[in-house]
């Protein structure tokens, strides 16, 4: 049995993905860029893909669509082309948050030794950024300002509303990495006033190796790969047709049957919650109330995530520790340090993200395996054993 709960790192493709990029891969092989009706059929379905996704963000117009590669290489370009246009506008601030993906730290961090300043705000204990933080870091210089809307490891979603209202205020260039966000919670970039958002198709059941990023007209964007002059001059390279179809498709999809997917998986996470938190020394990270439909991160105490995670995968059960790009790294998740776990505490997390393919028997079978692995893994802890003798105190 095989049992894939870390569908915040990866989803299947599903068969409306599969099935509109099929032909794609086959019979419509043109480049959407040649004149000839055969290709400019093609380029009409990349049209229609853009309006698509356009009308799932509730974007005003489908030319505020680039296609990009991967959610990592939307918010690459979002952020460095923020930058780059603030300062020509003397302003190099940029704010964003300690618990965002990578893909957005490290370009912080690079634009950080460009000579750029970066604020990255706190997170509070229940995984959620505070307005008031945001609004005492925005300074005259603040060319930018980038928050997650929902977090890939403990799935809180942030008062992304409220930040776009104080970024216009403020006149400040808002950008969200919506990656865990698309196709699981209602999006509207214009009631939000958001102005550049990532998504990635594969984390809604598209393939992998396809992403977008929504830009507001009238904001200015860099290109950072240069070549023709595809996606309007702003991202050359032949479009990936197949991957794009079948991430509007995906897309579509994910957000006609969104509320009725978010009972289905809601219920199974609050029920993962129920009962995983019952195993003692244990707590759920995050909030109960503001959060994706699937994702539940928990922490055990005197038990190391990466031992659960290979003891676990013996029994079948795919889960994570943190985020699939941080495992291989032996430091406890920066997510869970940015919400004031303790250190010893961050080392024993795991992620577990399900999805509108899991069931309720599957569920049920992680609820009777996770505690026999934990206590498992007690037993064999020296620090288990500090902490049942007292020597330690308990941190949960
Ligand atoms: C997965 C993920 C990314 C990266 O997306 P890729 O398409 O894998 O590059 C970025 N941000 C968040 C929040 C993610 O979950």
């Amino acid at each position: 049995m095989l049992i894939y709960t870390d569908n915040a790192a990866t989803t299947r493709v599903s068969k409306t993905a599969l099935d509109a990029m099929l032909p794609y891969l086959t019979e419509q092989y043109g480049n959407p860029s040649s004149l000839y009706g055969f290709a400019r059929k093609v380029s009409e379905d990349v049209e229609w893909a853009r309006e698509t996704v356009a009308g799932c963000l509730g974007a005003n117009y489908a030319r505020e669509i680039l296609f990009t590669s991967c959610g990592s290489e939307s918010d690459n370009q979002a952020l460095n082309s923020c930058a780059q246009l603030g300062a020509r506008q003397g302003k190099k601030h940029l704010i964003s948050t300690k618990f965002e993906h990578h893909a957005v730290l490290h370009t912080l961090r690079k634009l950080e030794k460009e000579g750029f300043e970066v604020t990255l705000l706190d997170v509070h204990d229940d995984g959620v950024v505070r307005i008031e933080d945001l609004a005492a870091a925005i300074r005259e210089d603040t060319c930018c300002v980038s928050v997650m809307f929902a977090n890939n490891e403990i799935g809180t979603i942030q008062p992304i509303a409220e930040i776009g209202a104080l970024c216009r205020e403020k006149g400040v260039v808002f950008h969200t990495d919506a990656v865990q966000a698309a196709g699981h919670l209602p999006i509207d970039v214009e009631k939000m006033n958001i102005d550049m958002l990532s998504l990635s198709g594969h984390k809604f059941h598209a393939p992998k190796g396809v992403g977008a990023l929504y830009v507001r007209k009238g904001i200015p964007l860099m290109s950072f790969i240069e070549g023709g002059a595809q996606e309007r001059g702003k991202r050359a390279g032949t479009e990936n047709v197949a991957g794009i179809m079948a991430l509007a498709a995906a897309l579509k999809e994910s957000c006609d049957h969104m509320e009725a997917d978010a009972v289905k998986v809601t219920a199974m996470r609050d029920r993962l919650i129920a009962g995983l938190t019952q195993i003692p020394h244990s707590r759920m990270n995050g909030n109960m109330e503001h959060h994706v439909p699937g994702t539940v991160n928990l922490c055990f105490e005197g038990v190391s995530g990466e031992e659960l995670l290979l003891l676990l995968d013996r029994e079948g059960i795919c889960a994570s520790s943190g985020s699939a790009c941080a495992s291989g790294s032996l430091d406890p998740s920066h997510v869970l340090l940015a919400l004031g776990i303790p250190r010893e505490l961050a080392y024993g997390s795991l992620r577990l993200s399900v999805g509108e393919y899991n069931t309720m028997d599957e569920v049920d079978h992680i609820l009777a395996v996770v505690p026999k692995v934990v206590a498992t893994l007690r037993a064999q802890s020296p620090i288990w054993k500090k902490l049942e003798a007292g020597e330690r105190p308990h941190l949960c």
